[in-house]
């Protein structure tokens, strides 16, 4: 790391400290040469990974097609967006730690249902059973069943 003051290429590392979100590292740093201090910032580069369909085909992950999925299920429930963010960020977060260049559109699904289930009963059962697509109704009374469960 250069000094952005006389571009020694001498610096000394003085302070490090990793906020609370655990993405970004800030640097003190100090020049040897001219004693002048500076910050830098590291930042971990995460790659979403690709999703594979159940056909083979692969695709981009969208966040705006996670929140489509998300407010379908959700349509008319008392359910604020603020939740909703919250738990689109906790399933982007899942898929960025999975540290996989490639995951199921099955593992999202999981994911969704997951986030659901937390949020709205009713949206759950809603999402559950297209994306499970129940073959009668016993399955779907299965669904149920365990929803009230929890
Ligand atoms: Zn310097």
């Amino acid at each position: 790391m250069k000094c952005p003051y006389c571009h020694h290429d001498d610096t000394q590392v003085i302070d490090t400290r990793a906020p609370e979100d655990g993405n970004t590292i800030r640097r003190r740093r100090r020049c040897t040469q001219c004693d002048k201090r500076f910050t830098t910032y590291e930042r971990i580069e995460l790659a979403m990974p690709v999703i594979v369909k159940k056909n083979g085909s692969r695709t981009e992950f969208e966040t705006d097609k996670l929140r489509g999925s998300l407010m379908l299920a959700l349509r008319k429930r008392p359910v604020s967006a603020e939740a909703v963010d919250t738990a689109i960020q906790r399933i982007e977060e899942k898929l960025l730690s999975s540290g996989e260049r490639e995951v199921n559109s099955g593992y999202i699904g999981e994911l969704v249902m997951r986030e659901l289930k937390r949020l709205d009963k009713i949206a759950y059962i809603r999402f559950a059973s297209v994306y499970k697509s129940f073959e009668d109704l016993s399955e779907f009374a299965e669904a149920i069943q365990e929803v009230k469960k929890t």
